[in-house]
């Protein structure tokens, strides 16, 4: 860069290497701060020894399920970490069960107990999630509303964290595309206008129950779906010899 020198030179020095080298190191240097201008960079993640708040926001779910005779009410305690940063999250930090049924009461609190553990812990506690929904009652689970079935009540407790931390953004939804919707839509229009032209085909809605039917018809799934085993709905339908998922594109030929 030109500069242009408007008055007259008084004295001049020539720049060494030297000179350079220290310029460089002295740009290079971090600029020291006093520790109480620098603001606290440090994010607090969950672990033991956070100490429980005197208040803390929570959700209560209710669990309806023909397996037990009162209602469970399920209640979920966030702590809030990092508040007004951009470190801000949700953490669960308790979680209570509660019923009118008492029969079950020793392992529900022993259940709710190792959990309240684990969310305290801290880290990665979604795979409570997965080891609940994979508990399958012997005696059989039972549909829910929209044709998803609970093979337990252990496994609807499990569904119900998973819908929290949803919520509070533990667990992202990995929802389908809209070129997925778009297919799935498709094939469902597909095979309601077979069952249309052969109505042959569709069940005989006064079939003697199975042990499987829905409790709850209002799945919204064509009539005679069966099972899917990949997301647990009732959704799956045979189409050109293909079986395929209405709910989450589930397909398997031959
Ligand atoms: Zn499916």
């Amino acid at each position: 860069m030109a500069i242009k020198i408007s008055k007259k030179i008084k004295s001049y020095s020539v720049q060494s290497a030297d000179d350079k080298a220290r310029e460089a190191a002295q740009a290079a240097a971090p600029v020291v701060e006093t520790p109480a201008a620098r603001p606290s960079a440090e994010v607090i993640q969950m672990h033991e020894q956070i100490e429980r708040p005197d208040v803390l926001i929570g959700s209560t779910y209710k669990i309806k399920s023909p397996l037990f005779e009162h209602a469970l009410y399920v209640t979920i305690n966030d702590i809030v970490l990092n508040k007004g940063t951009a470190h801000e999250s949700r953490r669960p930090f308790e979680i209570f069960i509660n019923s009118k049924n008492m029969d079950h009461f020793q392992w529900v609190v022993a259940i709710t107990r190792i959990m309240s553990a684990v969310f305290r812990k801290g880290g990665d506690v979604t795979f409570l999630v997965e080891e609940l929904k994979a508990v399958f009652d012997p005696r059989g689970g039972y549909f829910k509303a929209g044709g998803v079935y609970m093979p337990s009540i252990v496994a609807e407790i499990g569904a119900v964290i998973e819908a929290h931390l949803k919520m509070i953004g533990m667990i992202v939804d990995d929802e389908l595309s809209p070129e997925q919707q778009a297919l799935i839509a498709e094939k469902r229009a597909a095979y309601e206008a077979i069952l249309k032209k052969n109505p042959e085909l569709t069940p005989n809605p006064t079939a003697p129950a199975t042990t499987f039917t829905p409790s709850e018809p209002s799945s919204g799934f064509p009539p005679g779906a069966t099972m899917c085993h990949k997301c647990n709905t009732q959704a799956l339908v045979v189409m050109d010899g293909c079986q395929t998922c209405l709910n989450c594109g589930y397909s398997k030929c031959g």
